[in-house]
């Protein structure tokens, strides 16, 4: 299944993935096609093939339909201009994603909690011609504890989890807007995807979506 829609270029991969509806969005279709996988991927050999990968630290670089997924459901809220924070961003491909979508006058904030994989996300990101994006802070890409969030730009119009919490981390409740979404897999044994509403007036919803596999949001091994 997740192979039959390989391509030789990420735009080809794209529409393979649009012609089996994993991707139904021409805006976020849009958006990855902007992103070249390549640039993420410690193998390009798969790049274009819709599975994940490792990247090592025990981390993998999720599967383009998740990612197609997961952008899908908070795309009400990626306007541009928008604030929003990549939890566990590993490769810093979906901050691309999202970059392209809030567009210069938004903010992508990627927080990851292995050093070295953020140092590897900005040079991914600057191999895919971000460097300025990087340079103008419309992509922070930052060290630290996922659970906490990152307090100093919040609040986020919409939050993406890419690791599975045990339960819905109160201060990432805390840190979305009103109105604001996040996408977050939770559970340990058994994991489903939850998607987490606040309103104007700040009442929050949880809805579950599907179940999935993720690796854990843990403490960074010493
Ligand atoms: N979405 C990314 C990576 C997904 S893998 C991509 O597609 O490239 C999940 C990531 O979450 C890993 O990089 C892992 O190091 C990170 N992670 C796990 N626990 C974390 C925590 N407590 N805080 C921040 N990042 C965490």
């Amino acid at each position: 299944m997740a192979w039959r829609s390989s391509g030789s270029s990420s735009a080809e991969l794209i529409s393979n993935m649009m012609r089996h509806g994993l991707v139904n969005s021409p805006r976020v279709a849009e958006a990855m096609k902007k992103v070249d996988r390549a640039n993420y991927v410690i193998d390009p050999t798969y790049a274009y093939e819709d599975s994940p990968q490792p990247i090592g630290y025990d981390a993998t670089i999720s599967a383009p339909h998740m990612h197609a997924h997961a952008t899908e459901n908070l795309l009400p809220l990626l306007k541009p201009g928008a604030k929003v924070l990549d939890i566990g961003s590993g490769s810093g491909y979906l901050c691309a994603v999202f970059h392209h979508l809030v567009g210069p006058t938004g903010r992508v904030v990627g927080l990851e909690h292995i050093p070295e994989l953020v140092d590897w996300s900005v040079q991914n990101l600057d191999r895919d011609g971000l460097g300025a994006a990087i340079k103008g802070a419309q992509i922070i890409m930052v060290a630290g504890d996922g659970r906490q969030g990152f307090p100093r730009e919040a609040p986020y119009d919409a939050i993406h989890v890419g690791a599975a919490a045990p339960r819905l981390p109160k201060a990432l409740v805390d840190q979305l807007a009103s109105p604001g979404r996040m996408f977050i897999p939770i559970g340990t044994l058994s994991q489903s995807i939850y998607q987490v509403d606040k309103d104007e007036h700040g009442n929050v919803t949880q809805k579950e979506l599907f179940g999935v596999m993720y690796v854990p949001l843990t403490d960074r091994r010493i």
